[in-house]
């Protein structure tokens, strides 16, 4: 029963019964209980973030704090130095937001566990947030059968909840109509929620110090692949670098982001990725632009066709194929047409070491590799031709996307993400498009020609740009 007298359970049950919120585990908050605790996975931040708005209002219903808790795995899947230290950045400032509104932020390592916090906390109830890929997918599932409190996690790195659609789309413009029709729901500010119950630092509880490093003694991490200076963690970078597009990249967006010699577009796909920033304040931000006149209509279009539009077709993509990231996830017509050309001749051939050493005839393809490799992101435009070339010059199209998504969740700080398989699949096995022309080893998935490409922006000026200078070469392993 809930210890909090009055209306407490109908009002909990209220905040459950929302799109965004999915009861994993239901029953009654623990009787007695100290606390709500907010386990933090996917949405790293502590403003605009709607996993910890009903872990804050199902606190304020049961007269309790909020405490949020973040356990670092030591081998979460395929993740290095690289995206730990970005995730250690915007640890440190989620930590200092959540002391600023009296909610508690610990952070905690093996052998520590999130099941031991709940019951040391005394905690009523568990909220998390959500991610479609497998692993933490699992963790989740594993987590609510062993419980005993209630368990709800709340989809809060979308705009429109995930399972109000159940299902993927074939196209994006077959998904455009159904989340048209959502948007007016959820495009929307959400109410400001704060914590009526601060958490008392008397209750202190003993947190790992983010002054130190994160991953020390973490034996099996690849330390190879090394931090980059040219994007820091945290939500408080984040709100900066949209600050500066919103200034000065956005009005521009529709003609430079076909560009990548050109720094046109808003670079805040790491953020997003680590939910430093979700994407209902990018949009509503992009939104009070257009309002304010500074920004054509059809400009914020564009780039909230990709921010929502894209975007949330990958992470239905993820949601519902189970192959997401290998070859059997290939459209029908496409895995036909590629293994109907599979023995067709291939005029360059790499391995895939020579690929990560970016030693291919390409300079361009070098350049775009070099980019990703040295500053941990690459260009939209430059990521469809390099996924492209692997499948030219991989053994076979099932290698090759097994090549494209090792390299690109090693090097790129906004990979390990829907939006990296659903591209991946994209440019591979034709998923989210159509059929095109059929042509040698590509079959009927659309190629692109370096000529053609080469036509298209100042390709040779980005190959200067992202010359083989030291820090664009590979550390000797
Ligand atoms: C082969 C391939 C691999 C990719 N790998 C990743 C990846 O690992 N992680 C990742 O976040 N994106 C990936 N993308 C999608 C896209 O290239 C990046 O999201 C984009 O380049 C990020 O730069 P930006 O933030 O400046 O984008 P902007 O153009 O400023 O767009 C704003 C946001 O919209 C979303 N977006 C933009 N383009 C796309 C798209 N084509 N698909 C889905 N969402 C999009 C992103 O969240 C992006 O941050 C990949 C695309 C391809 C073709």
């Amino acid at each position: 029963m809930i210890s909090a007298p009055g209306p407490a359970p109908m009002q909990l049950a209220a905040l459950a019964d929302q799109p965004r919120v999915l009861v994993r585990r239901g029953g009654s908050p623990r009787p007695g209980a100290q606390c709500v605790v907010y386990w933090m996975q996917r949405a790293l931040r502590i403003a605009g973030n709607s996993a910890l708005d009903v872990a804050v209002r199902a606190a304020n219903i049961l007269g309790l704090p909020v405490v949020v808790y973040f356990g670092v795995i030591p081998n979460y899947p395929n993740a290095n130095l690289r995206h730990y230290h970005f995730l250690q950045q915007g640890l440190r400032d989620a930590a200092e937001d959540a002391a600023g509104l009296g909610i508690g932020f610990v952070v905690r390592r093996p052998p520590d566990t999130l099941e031991a916090f709940l019951e040391e906390t005394r905690a009523a109830l568990l909220i998390g947030d959500e991610n479609p890929c497998r692993e933490p997918e699992r963790w989740r599932k594993v987590l609510a059968k062993r419980l005993t409190i209630p368990y709800w996690t709340v989809d809060a790195d979308v705009i429109v909840p995930s399972r109000v659609f159940g299902r993927s789309f074939t196209l994006l413009h077959h998904f455009r109509p159904h989340l048209k029709a959502e948007l007016p729901k959820f495009l929307v500010a959400s109410p400001k929620v704060t914590p009526l119950h601060p958490w008392k630092p008397s209750k202190a509880l003993s947190s790992f110090s983010l002054s130190s490093d994160i991953t020390a003694g973490f034996k099996k991490l690849d330390r190879n692949v090394t931090p980059v200076d040219t994007f820091t963690g945290g939500s408080r970078a984040a709100l900066r670098r949209l600050g500066e597009f919103l200034r000065s990249g956005l009005a521009d967006y529709g003609e430079n982001r076909n560009h990548p010699e050109v720094s046109g577009t808003s670079r805040l796909s790491p953020y997003l990725h680590f939910g430093n920033i979700g994407p209902l304040t990018i949009a509503l931000a992009v939104e009070r632009a257009v309002h304010s006149g500074k920004i054509l209509p059809e400009t914020g279009e564009k780039f909230l066709d990709q921010l929502i539009g894209w975007r949330e077709l990958a992470v239905l993509f993820v949601r519902h194929e189970p192959n997401y990231d290998n070859w059997d996830c290939a459209a029908p017509w496409a895995r036909q047409s590629l293994l109907e050309h599979a023995a067709d001749a291939r005029v360059y051939r790499y391995s895939l070491e020579q690929l990560e050493r970016a030693q291919t005839h390409d300079e361009l393809w070098n350049a775009a590799q070099r980019e990703m490799v040295s500053t941990g992101w690459m260009h939209n435009f430059m990521r469809m031709y390099w996924a492209k070339k692997i499948l030219e010059w991989a053994p076979d199209p099932a290698t090759a996307f097994d090549w494209a998504v090792i390299l690109n969740d090693r090097y790129e700080l906004d990979g390990r993400d829907a939006n990296g398989y659903a591209g991946i699949a994209w440019a591979i096995v034709g998923k989210l498009d159509r059929p095109w022309f059929n042509r040698p080893v590509f079959g009927l998935v659309r190629s692109i020609t370096s000529a053609s490409f080469f036509r298209k922006f100042d390709a040779a000026a980005y190959i200067r740009q992202k010359g083989a200078g030291k820090d664009g070469r590979l550390q000797e392993k």
